[in-house]
């Protein structure tokens, strides 16, 4: 089946969101799990719960993305920052555990001067604490591939497969894939996919592979910038999301759009075109 959706406004709560994708014909859907900008999360309800699995089951929804707040740095230099960051990632998995299906994504942080290996190491001693925390529960917990814009940490393969094994190779530990980080991060995907894909393979594991967020780049090839544009008006362009919906190692993961659209009726026209393209 092909799993398609997008990025979607929590504030209404779980069954709304399923609700919502249905209506723009998708069938995933990601959304953070509080405000991007820091703050509580908002109290869950179970009747809300309740209410979203039946229609999740209804209508084929299977996976969904819970995206971290971006704001927070597990391997920021202070260690109350650290800390924050480990509390609201626990927290944030002790809420997922009441829904089916969801795979929580968060990205790996920015090293702030401390250097690429000192924040490796920081972040893998936090994802030990974490899902040591969590050992009740088994949502995948995604690192994603970064555009490695200022000092981000994520844009190498190799930065991910060593926080993996820092964090002995636990499989709780997956990747999510966003086409316009990787393409930015100068993973040739339009002219490349398949030599990416098996890079990617060598250096981490398919088997890791677990989501793909579907963006085309603002930006030229390896610009390290992290600008979203719509799907086949970037320098990815249409042609290359045809191949990467229909490529066979990725064709059965969830692919979520997180493109610029003033109003989910954006999304629904990029879903179909999405559909459009893929082969079955
Ligand atoms: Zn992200
Ligand atoms: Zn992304």
């Amino acid at each position: 089946m092909f799993k398609i959706g997008c990025h979607l406004s929590s504030s209404k709560g779980y069954n709304h969101m399923a609700e919502e994708t249905v209506s723009i014909g998708g069938n995933t859907f990601q959304f953070f799990t509080r405000n991007p900008r820091g703050g509580a999360a908002k109290p869950i309800d179970p009747a809300d719960v309740e209410l979203y699995r039946k229609t999740a089951a209804e209508s084929g929804i299977s996976e969904i993305i819970a995206h971290a707040p971006y704001t927070m740095n597990p391997c920021a230099a202070t260690e109350a920052l650290r800390e924050f960051s480990l509390n609201t990632m626990t927290d944030d998995l002790a809420r997922l555990s009441l829904t089916p299906g969801a795979l929580y994504n968060f990205h790996p942080g920015s090293h702030v001067g401390q250097g690429t290996d000192a924040a490796i190491e920081l972040i893998a001693e936090l994802l030990g604490k974490l899902l040591a925390a969590d050992s009740e529960n088994s949502t995948p917990v995604l690192l994603e591939t970064m555009a490695g814009k200022g000092s981000e940490v994520g844009s190498k393969f190799e930065e991910l497969r060593r926080i993996i094994d820092l964090t002995g190779g636990t499989s709780r530990l997956g990747v999510c894939l966003d086409t316009c980080h990787v393409y930015d991060a100068g993973y040739d995907i339009v002219n490349d996919l398949d030599g990416v894909l098996e890079e990617f393979d060598r250096v981490i594991g398919l088997d890791r592979l677990k989501a793909v967020h579907l963006n085309d780049s603002k930006n030229p090839f390896c610009s390290h910038k992290d600008r979203h544009e719509k799907i086949g008006q970037g320098s990815i362009g249409t042609e290359a999301f045809a191949r990467i919906v229909n490529h066979p190692v990725l064709r059965d993961l969830p692919f979520c759009l997180e493109t610029p659209h003033e109003d989910i009726s954006g999304y629904a026209g990029e879903i179909a075109l999405l559909k459009s393209l893929r082969k079955e």
